[in-house]
């Protein structure tokens, strides 16, 4: 069945189709630009992107769409955005209705977490936590081979675990939460505190690191340390066996040292060790695999 994949990303929106052996081709990416109505600007751009996609591939049957936040995945309703602050956007109405095609939506965490069990690493795993790793950290829980979504939809957010409550504040009002520690902006803000004035995005840390700089490679390693700490503190709770990472490309790489000494660390000494930690095995199209998951998955 050949579906139409979307990835909507804070700051672009990633495109793909799937082909009858479940192969993504033709994949592109448009900016997003942000303004006083993302809503509005947002649903245009899928509007449009999807109207010339669908022109050149008639046998398209589905959508399946990634979006960050939260969702009525039942409904197909985006329904809230904390990055663009997106809420109530109905993406049956105006894109699968619009176009006559079902459409199938899943928040972006949750779908990596689906697609790794469908495509990826985590095939023969009935437990696992899917970890991304970027300016958010964001985490997806899957149990008995299902998707665990909480009361309120919110399960698996190990971001906001908070691995020291001394530590800096962190946007959900907390403090000391593990993103305030091992996010992006935690990243390069811990190297602005260090080297005033140099302010460096983060591939430009990871670049520094990998070209053997200390004080960059401590900084990952310290902030892989938390990330650990806060994976044992769930492997603890649930007996999750598996935990697989994406996100900024090469971070988990950076990190890999770091959340190993925490989980060994804190975790149960007779489970800690065999804890498994793979990264993705979809690379950076996990989300766009994510989306055709849920298109596959819909019913
Ligand atoms: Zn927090």
């Amino acid at each position: 069945m050949a579906i139409l994949c979307l990835d909507i990303g804070g700051t672009k929106l990633s495109g793909a189709i799937s082909d009858e052996n479940n192969k993504l081709h033709s994949i592109s990416t448009i900016p997003l630009f942000s303004g006083h109505d993302a809503k509005k600007i947002v649903t245009e751009a899928i509007i449009d992107f999807t109207d010339r996609v669908l022109d050149r591939n008639p046998e398209i049957e589905r959508i399946g769409v990634s979006v960050p936040g939260l969702t009525d995945s039942e409904n197909s309703v985006w329904i809230f955005s904390p990055f663009s602050g997106i809420r109530d956007l109905n993406l049956k109405e105006c894109i699968g209705d619009k176009f006559g095609l079902p459409i199938f939506i899943e928040n972006d965490v949750n779908s990596c977490a689906l697609a790794e069990k469908k495509f990826g690493v985590c095939k023969d795993d009935e437990n696992f936590m899917w970890i991304t790793l970027s300016y958010g950290i964001g985490g997806s829980l899957v149990i008995n081979n299902n998707l665990f979504k909480g009361t309120n939809g919110n399960a698996g957010e190990i971001g906001h675990i908070v691995v020291d409550d001394n530590g800096p504040a962190c946007g959900c009002g907390n403090k000391g939460c593990l993103e305030a520690f091992a996010s992006c902006n935690a990243l390069e803000n811990a190297f602005l505190a260090a080297n005033p004035g140099e302010k460096k995005p983060i591939e430009e840390l990871i670049s520094k690191s990998f070209k053997g700089d200390k004080q960059v490679t401590e900084m990952f390693r310290d902030a892989g340390f938390m990330v650990g700490k806060a994976v044992a503190t769930v492997a603890n709770l649930l007996d999750i066996g598996a935990f697989v990472f994406g996100g900024v490309p090469l971070i988990y790489e950076l990190m890999f040292d770091g959340i190993s000494d925490g989980v060994e660390r804190f975790a149960f000494k007779d489970t800690g060790l065999n804890i498994k930690r793979r990264k993705t095995g979809l690379g950076n199209q996990a989300a766009l695999y994510g989306a055709l998951t849920v298109a596959l998955l819909g019913k």
